[in-house]
C-alpha cells in the first residue's frame, strides 16, 4: 500500500472542454507521480470518472443547488462545494485524514486553488494542465507549469502534519542562477520575495541577491526539504 493516496477528479465542464477528455488528468497524474519518485515516500494516483457539475468554476464563493439536494446553499469557496459533493457521493468513507487526498480540477484559464479538511483540494486552471510535457519535468515556465505548481501547492498543504504551522507560505527553495539572472525559481510552497530565508532558516537566494520580482518564474515541480519536515521527517530524499 502506498504512503499517499491522490484521488483525481475533474468537472464535467473541463471534461467537455477538452477534445481528450482524459489528458489533463493524465498530466496531472505524471507530475505528481514524478515528483513523488524524487522523495521517500509512495504514491498512489487514481483517476476518477465521476465528474462534480458545480455552480460555478472558479475559485471564489459558490451559491447554488447543494449536492444531492434541491436546497439553494452557499460556500466559501468552491472547495467547500467540492467536500460536500464528495460526502453526498460517499467517496471519501475510510479515507484516512493524513494520507488521503481528493483532487477536483475545473475549467478556467486562471491559475490557483486552495485546499480545506478533511484533504480535499480545489485546482483551476485545468486547460492549462492538459498542456505540460507528456513525461514528468522537474522545473518549466509558463502556465501549465504554474499550474502544476498550483496541484502540488495545495497537495502540499493537504499532507502537513500540522496544518497550524508557519511554514505553509514559506517553505520553499529559491534559487537564482546569478545577480543578472532573468529567471527566479521557487518550489511549491513559495518563498516571501523580500525575506532572505525560509522557514526552516535556509537561504532564499543562496548568496545571488534577493528577486526583484520581474524575473520569470521557474516552477521546480518537487516539494523543499523544509516542506517535506512538515509531512514527515524522513519524506525528504537526498
Ligand atoms: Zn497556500
Amino acid at each position: 500500500m502506498a504512503d499517499k493516496n491522490v484521488y483525481l477528479y475533474q468537472t464535467q465542464s473541463l471534461h467537455d472542454r477538452l477534445s481528450d477528455s482524459q489528458r489533463s488528468l493524465e498530466r496531472t497524474k505524471t507530475c505528481i507521480e514524478g515528483a513523488f519518485d524524487r522523495i521517500n515516500l509512495s504514491v498512489d494516483v487514481e483517476i476518477k470518472s465521476e465528474t462534480p457539475d458545480p455552480p460555478q468554476e472558479e475559485y471564489r464563493d459558490v451559491t447554488g443547488s447543494a449536492p444531492c439536494s434541491s436546497k439553494c446553499s452557499s460556500w466559501g469557496w468552491l472547495v467547500g462545494w467540492f467536500r460536500d459533493w464528495l460526502d453526498c457521493e460517499n467517496l471519501q468513507s475510510g479515507h484516512d485524514k493524513h494520507d488521503d487526498v481528493s483532487v477536483l480540477i475545473s475549467n478556467t484559464d486562471e491559475t490557483s486553488g486552495g485546499a480545506s479538511f478533511p484533504r480535499c483540494v480545489h485546482v483551476q486552471a485545468g486547460y492549462h494542465l492538459s498542456d505540460l510535457p507528456a513525461s514528468y519535468e522537474n522545473s518549466g515556465t509558463g502556465d501549465p507549469h504554474a499550474a502544476m505548481d498550483t496541484v502540488l501547492h495545495e497537495l502540499g498543504h493537504s499532507f502537513m502534519e500540522d496544518t497550524s504551522t508557519n511554514y505553509e507560505h514559506n517553505s520553499g527553495n529559491t534559487d537564482r542562477t546569478s545577480s543578472s539572472s532573468t529567471k527566479y525559481e521557487t518550489t511549491p510552497m513559495g518563498a516571501i520575495v523580500g525575506k532572505d530565508e525560509n522557514e526552516c532558516g535556509n537561504d532564499h537566494y543562496y548568496d545571488k541577491g534577493p528577486s526583484t520580482g520581474t524575473e520569470d518564474v521557474n516552477y521546480r515541480a518537487i516539494w523543499s526539504e523544509c516542506c517535506l519536515d512538515e509531512w514527515s521527517p524522513y519524506a525528504y530524499q537526498d
